[in-house]
């Protein structure tokens, strides 16, 4: 629990910068990050409430105290509601002043705000978003362990996905397999069956798999994620099945080296733009520009994509123990696309990528 309490210190830090009496949030990342319990959103209100000063309170329907560990029960004062009582009441009783200043987390239902303004009708009610990315945009020593972890299960799904090969299987029956293998090694789905757009249909930066077969001269992107232990895989190769055509490894040349640059450009105190600028040149200068049309990549952590993210105009610098993605691409309408990504973890020195997976052309046989 120590590194709870720690985070509970550092956000109350940040309560007091900014002048605000109370975080409220509902289950979600924000939550698992401050707690350690992985929740559902549901119809039965559930919030975790940290005031300025002492152990945070835990409202949450009363049959579910019994499955919380001793560890919590000790140091969160948790609050069981019956299902007739208010728990909207009870949450304004523990927030204590009427005019409190309430940071309130991103993923609260508005069924939820609006039941807890009626209670508190003199509040103020502000955004927790930015107390929580600054919070998590940082990883500590362990989370950065368990994102490096969960990098390497990815590379070993994708690694056994390709020794099953991709030509005359449907995306969709490749995307069974990537599930099925991910579970295998030992990460987590979270739902998603990941990309696999094979020929023209890779040209879509979010394809959502179908029947497509896929046939020797195919390009395939492959993009998938996972979860490990709370935190998130990201990894996307493009691959060739058969020869690669000239036109095909001249693009896979210009994103392998815009993910260099991007990689080269990343290090403590340069802005986020700055390194989707470092990507996006390469890719302009070789005259595909128009067909990188996302941002360079995003932050990761108990979330896919958080903050903070490399596009034109975050002026936001990166630090020490952050970690991102750099995973540029060219999409060629009704042709192919190539993408590359990486996540990448910013350090005192520089970068180091936590991606061993070879980003060269790899032509299946
Ligand atoms: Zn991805
Ligand atoms: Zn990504």
């Amino acid at each position: 629990m120590d590194y709870f309490k720690d985070r509970w210190r550092r956000v109350q830090q940040i309560m007091h910068r900014d002048e605000v009496d109370a975080i409220l949030l509902p289950p979600s990342s924000d939550f698992y990050y401050v707690t350690g319990l992985p929740t559902k959103p549901s119809e039965r209100f559930t919030a975790f409430i940290l005031l300025s000063e002492g152990a945070p309170t835990l409202i949450l329907p009363q049959f579910e105290l019994a499955g919380l560990g001793p560890d919590i029960r000790q140091t969160v004062s948790c609050r069981g509601w019956e299902e007739t009582d208010d728990p909207f009441l009870l949450a304004a009783r523990i927030l204590g002043k009427a005019n409190a200043r309430v940071a309130v987390g991103s993923q609260m239902w508005t069924t939820f705000l609006l039941s807890l303004q009626e209670r508190l009708v003199e509040a103020h009610w502000v955004s927790a978003a930015d107390v929580m990315s600054t919070m998590r945009m940082t990883k500590d020593d362990r989370e950065i362990h368990l994102l490096m972890e969960a990098q390497s299960l990815a590379g070993d799904a994708l690694s056994a996905l390709l020794e099953r090969g991709f030509e005359g299987k449907t995306e969709r029956q490749v995307a069974a397999h990537l599930t099925a293998i991910r579970l295998e090694v030992g990460l987590d789905p979270v739902g998603s069956a990941g990309i696999i757009g094979s020929g023209p249909n890779g040209a879509s930066p979010h394809h959502m798999n179908s029947d497509r077969p896929i046939k020797k001269g195919d390009a395939v992107l492959v993009d998938f994620g996972g979860g490990h232990q709370g935190y998130r895989a990201d990894i996307t190769r493009t691959f060739h099945v058969g020869p690669a055509t000239g036109e095909f490894t001249d693009v896979y040349r210009c994103v392998q080296a815009a993910n260099e640059a991007a990689f080269s450009g990343i290090r403590p105190g340069v802005t986020c733009e700055s390194v989707d600028r470092a990507g996006r040149e390469v890719i302009t200068a070789a005259g595909y520009g128009k067909y990188f049309t996302h941002r360079l990549g995003h932050g990761i952590g108990i979330d896919g994509h958080e903050e903070p993210y490399l596009v034109q105009g975050n002026k936001l610098m990166l630090q020490t123990n952050m970690t991102v993605t750099d995973e540029p691409g060219i999409y060629l309408p009704a042709r192919f696309g190539v993408r590359i990504e990486d996540v990448i973890h910013v350090t005192s020195k520089g970068a180091e990528r936590m991606t061993h997976f070879s980003r060269e052309l790899h032509e299946l046989d």
